[in-house]
């Protein structure tokens, strides 16, 4: 199976989410599972001044809607991963300080980047000798692709399968309907059948529309955006698409997420024995200034500061805490208000509430290692990884019951504990109270070592590994095959 991977991050290359820890651990579990898989991706600036090594492979003219751009294309590798990888070069598009914007603000011109980017891909595909079975789209970035491979008169795209995958619904790509000219697509195709979406162009439901099967990172995400409370408008499209819509929870590359080999982490440790993660706490309280007692619950939230992570829901808790007797460390970056709401938090429970405003990749798995629970009240959450990484580093979650946290967190239940399965705490209403009361009943559990213990433990032996993913996506590569003809049903 020839696979031809297409997103707008990849890690480490590129990342601004867990789309980037997907893109660079998928390929990789595929191409161990014997598939031929490409790469293709922006060459951002943060790429070019990376240590990557990369070699020039060629270029290309790109044509429809940019007729004559010239792009050229490097190749790289995965590190360890073994995946080639290609980057599109077009420094009018990609040589700038984002990825997708600046200071909250997305680039005015990102139709015409990532159409410019879709095009490229699928033109330097054309020339570079290598061909595709199938090709695997992510998120609305890369959703002009579908379009593209089904409009385009080159009869070699004919039997190549398409899979797109939503990674997060509420980002759809939507711009001016006075743009719909640069994507160099026929005039018919802006209509709510297709690209039209109440006046304005939506990349996201062309690719819905065009391409063979669809799919999203976990069962009851591929639910709820069926429904009008999470379908972002796009429900009736999903519906109607239903019986090509599948959900295939994220899979965890421990090899950079098991604290057993953790390289970031003051001292590693495994399930036969935590005293490693009773120094990471120490150590955690330490750096953050929290104090540095054994005994207190500590709670940790590693996020993006937005309300779709349920983190006006902290913010009317934060208090709580340490009225509690509980400390709560928090890392993440966002809304400024919350950023601000948090801050404050901080400074009126020194030693309880610590706060670091930023993105930091050391950080984020001291706190997976360090902390005792980790929060995850999200409003909606397509999969979420952080809560997968908790489970592994016997860091018990405390989640809302929704998308991937729902697939993933066994509530603890008297039932699911005496089964042995529960591994965390699952509320459902999205409320200050509901959040609170499980909350509530962690800590009543972090006090019985014996329920804490076998919760920890539940947690540390699940395997999430992207092998099994791999798998499941194999199989819907051969089921967009299918539907292409290429392949016997
Ligand atoms: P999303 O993609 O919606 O942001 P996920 O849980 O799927 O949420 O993935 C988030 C990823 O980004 C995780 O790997 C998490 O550790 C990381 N992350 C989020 N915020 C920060 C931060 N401030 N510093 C370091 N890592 C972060």
């Amino acid at each position: 199976m020839r696979v031809l991977f297409v997103s707008s991050e990849v890690a480490p290359f590129s990342k601004t989410g867990g789309l980037a820890d997907v893109s660079g651990a998928l390929p990789a579990a595929l191409a161990r599972a014997g598939a031929d898989v490409r790469i293709v991706t922006p060459l951002y600036r943060s790429v070019r001044q990376g240590p990557w090594h990369l070699r020039p492979a060629g270029e290309v003219r790109v044509t429809g809607a940019f007729p004559g751009e010239r792009v050229v294309v490097w190749e790289g590798a995965v590190p360890g991963g073994n995946v080639a990888v290609w980057f599109v070069d077009h420094p009018g598009s990609f040589d700038r300080p984002g990825l997708y914007g600046e200071s909250g603000r997305d680039y005015p011109d990102n139709l015409e980047r990532f159409a410019l980017f879709c095009h490229a891909a699928l033109s330097w595909v054309q020339v570079s000798g290598w061909q595709a079975d199938v090709v695997h789209c992510n998120d609305w970035q890369t959703a002009l692709i579908p379009v593209y491979l089904r409009t385009w008169p080159d009869p070699r795209w004919a039997p190549v399968g398409c899979l797109l995958t939503i990674h997060n619904l509420a980002y759809q790509g939507l711009f001016p309907a006075e743009k719909y000219p640069h994507l160099g697509l026929p005039p018919e195709l802006y209509s709510p059948r297709y690209l039209e979406f109440w006046g304005r162009v939506n990349l996201l439901k062309g690719g819905l529309a065009f391409a063979d099967v669809l799919s999203t990172v976990s069962e009851t995400y591929a639910r709820e955006i069926q429904t009008p409370e999470l379908g972002c408008g796009l429900d009736g499209v999903l519906r109607e698409r239903a019986a090509d819509l599948y959900g295939i929870l994220n899979g965890v590359d421990y090899s950079v997420w098991d604290p057993r080999n953790d390289q970031y982490l003051p001292a590693r440790y495994g399930p036969e024995d935590l005293s490693g993660k009773r120094v990471c706490k120490a150590a955690l309280q330490e750096e953050m200034g929290l104090r540095t007692d054994p005994s207190v619950p500590l709670f940790g939230m590693v996020s993006r500061l937005v309300e779709q992570k349920g983190v006006d829901l902290v913010a009317a808790c934060v208090d709580r805490f340490p009225a509690a007797a509980a400390e709560l460390v928090i890392l993440g970056t966002g809304d400024p208000t919350y950023e601000e709401v948090l801050q404050q938090a901080a400074e009126r429970h020194p030693g309880w509430v610590a706060v670091r405003i930023g993105f930091d990749e050391r950080l984020a798995h001291w706190i997976e290692a360090g902390c005792d629970a980790f929060l995850m009240p999200s409003r909606y959450e397509p999969s979420g990884l952080n809560q997968l990484y908790s489970l592994r580093y016997g860091t018990v979650p405390v989640v809302r019951r929704t998308g991937g946290l729902a697939d993933s967190v066994v509530d603890a239940t008297p039932e699911a504990l005496a089964r042995g399965q529960a591994n965390g705490f699952v509320f459902d209403d999205y409320s200050p109270e509901a959040f609170w009361s499980a909350v509530q009943r962690a800590l009543a559990a972090y006090r019985d070592p014996a329920t804490w213990g076998r919760l920890l433990r539940a947690g540390m032996a699940a395997d999430f590994s992207w092998e099994r993913t791999a798998a499941r996506y194999l199989d819907l590569y051969r089921l967009a095959r299918r539907k292409r003809g290429a392949v016997p049903s």
